[in-house]
């Protein structure tokens, strides 16, 4: 039997662009379909222009904390239209070099809506073409919940479209998504209000992460209001009033603002793809209660195994739809794994061991390997050692803000290794990312005092806790 193509890949995001070309590297001919801009959910509504929107709203800490370093107050003005329009330029300008770079590696793009027809073939702009092995990189999309008034609530997505800035913003969700825009918004000047259902955001995070970006952003003047149930959105002339009550009580509260932002999770990208017309099997996708996005919800995903292949063999999934560790390096590490064993003779596990992570909130985190609670769950309570210091960053030496940074390895007492490191401050992310090595290596708390710190700095801290 020949096929149109070796690989079809349905979805040209991070791990479908990293997928197609490592496997067109080995020769195999490649093609791959996109319906919307080249570069998927990181490059064009997510982590790029995110964190440029994180960079932009930290002039406004920096132009406050320079006054205590000598220079004269800023009173500085954001063009709003300015940043968004940079961004998305900056935004299509890497849609572009993502094109090229398919160009480059010989694969070839269909800019269309790809579904599948069968389990080698699949629809796109009403041709049928076949594949070899076809590769399902669609991602998510941001759910809302099933409530009155959710027309008027943005996502993630819209976020990066605002003509305007809103003067009030209310934020739903605890996860990443709502405590990164939650950032952004107030440094940005825009007056924020974070609603959560819980005391504290991002659960799974260690204990100490959590409530160091909770204080961190209550102090920067964020308003949080807890342990909330949304009852709705109702539009009226002042704006956008919001109707929540506090979890366990019947009294309505309620909160006008110019924009709600909703975010409590994301759901795959399945609706209509014709997974069914493929035998490609799905799971967690029975709670009917679950907030929806095309029939599927937060907890669905493509089934697979290790490699990534579906339950029908010669279709796989990589990335968000299969709901593993939802982060872009990872659906990149798991598209090459797939290319390699499929078509470079090197089979390969992508290792989901000690993913690193940041949270590009403000004060910033990151993390690699086990919280406390997870390290205490698997060796007992006794056998986990906990180094922790909390500290006032040397750069607010001068600034007159008590913020604090929080620095933290979680030791496993019998063997010395380091099981987790976790960061909350300036630079987190680039610091734990260094650690993160050392942690993959099975670094011991002894390797980590052998090392000599840099100083000064907030990341020496890491080699000299006691
Ligand atoms: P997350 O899944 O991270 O978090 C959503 C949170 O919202 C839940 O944990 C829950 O917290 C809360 N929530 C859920 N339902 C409701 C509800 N009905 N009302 C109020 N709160 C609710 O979702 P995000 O949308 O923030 O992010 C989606 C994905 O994108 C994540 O998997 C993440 O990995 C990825 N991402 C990664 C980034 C990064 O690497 N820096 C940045 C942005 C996104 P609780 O149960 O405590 O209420």
């Amino acid at each position: 039997m020949t096929y149109d193509y070796d690989l079809f890949v349905i979805g040209a995001g991070s791990g479908g662009l990293a997928a197609s070309k490592r496997a067109a590297s080995y020769g195999a001919k490649v093609a791959i379909a996109e319906q919307d801009l080249v570069g998927g959910t990181c490059v064009i509504r997510g982590c790029v222009p995110k964190k440029l929107l994180v960079y932009a709203s930290k002039f406004s800490h920096l132009f406050h904390d320079a006054v205590g370093y000598g220079w004269s107050e800023v009173q500085s003005h954001l063009n709003w239209e300015h940043l968004q329009t940079s961004v998305d330029k900056e935004v299509h300008r890497l849609s572009q070099l993502h094109i090229s770079f398919l160009e480059k590696a010989g694969v070839e793009l269909f800019p269309h809506r790809a579904t599948l027809v069968d389990p080698h073939t699949v629809e796109v702009d009403g041709r049928k073409i076949t594949a070899d092995k076809i590769l399902i990189a669609v991602g998510g999309e941001a759910v809302k919940p099933n409530l009155p008034g959710m027309e008027y609530a943005l996502t993630s997505r819209e976020m990066f479209l605002l003509k305007q800035q809103p003067k009030r913003l209310a934020v739903l969700g605890a996860g990443y998504i709502a405590v990164e825009f939650a950032g952004i918004m107030h440094g940005l000047g825009t007056q924020v209000t974070q609603l959560i259902r819980g005391d504290l955001f991002l659960k799974g995070f260690d204990e100490d992460v959590r409530i160091g970006i909770f204080d961190g952003m209550k102090h920067r003047g964020i308003n949080i209001v807890c342990n909330m149930t949304l009852k709705g959105i109702e539009k009226t002339p002042e704006g956008l009033m919001l109707k929540y009550s506090e979890i366990g009580k019947d009294t309505e509260s309620t909160l006008t603002v110019d924009a709600v932002l909703i975010a409590i999770g994301r759901a795959p990208l399945l609706g209509g793809l014709g997974l069914e017309n493929a035998g490609v099997e799905t799971v967690n996708c029975e709670d009917e209660d679950m907030p929806r996005v095309h029939g599927y919800s937060v907890n669905c995903a493509i089934k697979v195994d290790e490699y990534s292949r579906t339950s029908q063999p010669n279709i796989f999934a990589v990335g968000d739809c299969t709901n593993r560790i939802n982060l872009t390096p990872v659906a990149i590490g798991e598209g090459r794994a797939f290319a390699d064993t499929e078509f470079g003779n090197n089979s390969r596990i992508f290792s989901h061991q000690d993913v690193p992570t940041a949270v590009f909130s403000q004060p910033e985190a990151a993390t690699v390997g086990m919280t406390e609670r997870e390290a205490k769950q698997k060796f007992g309570e006794d056998d986990v050692q906990i180094y922790r210091a909390r500290f006032r960053p040397m750069f607010h030496s001068l600034t007159g803000s008590d913020e604090k940074v929080m620095v933290k390895l979680v030791i496993d007492k019998n063997t010395d290794r380091v099981l987790g490191a976790h960061m909350v401050g300036d630079n987190a992310a680039e610091i734990i990312q260094g650690i993160a090595i050392a942690v993959k290596m099975g670094a011991t708390k002894k390797d980590f005092d052998a090392t000599v710190g840099i100083h000064p700095s907030t990341a020496e801290e890491f080699v000299t806790l006691r």
